[in-house]
């Protein structure tokens, strides 16, 4: 698979997206110099795999500055599994919706809480923007843990593969 480049895909201005029970609603806009490709990341540590329920946390770095909250944040709790990294979820219905390293300026928005219109589109109205915001061109932590025979070919096909966090500095070929 050839490597991407940004002009490859159509790319939102702005998403929007929320936890399962809708208590917790937010945007995302994005300035114009975002990198599309860089922000896809994922993550298959033991830790994502038990707070999502799934093999694979896929997420969409961002400014935190760039991420508005369109409801009042009295269901968004953050739980530490590890000191200083935050996991906000909402009380009432348990939705991870992002993560972030307390001494970074980003936060990991997690792809399964955007709106449906902007990963998938919508007939008639909206494109989707699902390559722009899953391509997993960025960092792609914790490959050592791929489930062998299930998730070859799918996780940092383009983008680095990283033993684990990026900054125990280990790639995978
Ligand atoms: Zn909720
Ligand atoms: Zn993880």
């Amino acid at each position: 698979m050839a490597t991407p480049s940004l002009n490859d895909f159509p790319k939102p201005t702005s998403i929007t997206g929320g936890c399962l029970c809708g208590a917790i609603r937010y945007k995302v806009d994005f300035p114009a110099e975002h990198d599309f490709l860089k922000a896809s990341t994922s993550c298959q540590c033991t830790q994502c795999r038990r707070n999502t329920g799934t093999l694979v946390l896929f997420s969409h770095a961002v400014l935190s500055t760039a991420v508005t909250y369109l409801t009042p944040t009295t269901t968004l709790k953050n739980f530490n599994a590890s000191p200083g990294i935050q996991r906000g979820f909402c009380v009432e219905c348990g939705s991870f919706v992002y993560w972030r390293d307390e001494s970074q300026e980003e936060v990991y928005m997690t792809i399964g809480c955007i709106d449906p219109e902007y990963l998938m589109g919508e007939e008639g109205k909206t494109e989707g923007f699902g390559f722009a915001l899953v391509n997993g061109s960025g960092d792609n932590v914790f490959c050592e843990n791929e489930l062998k025979g299930v998730r070859e070919g799918w996780v940092g096909k383009t983008g680095k593969r990283w033993q684990k966090g990026t900054s125990y500095g280990v790639l995978m070929p």
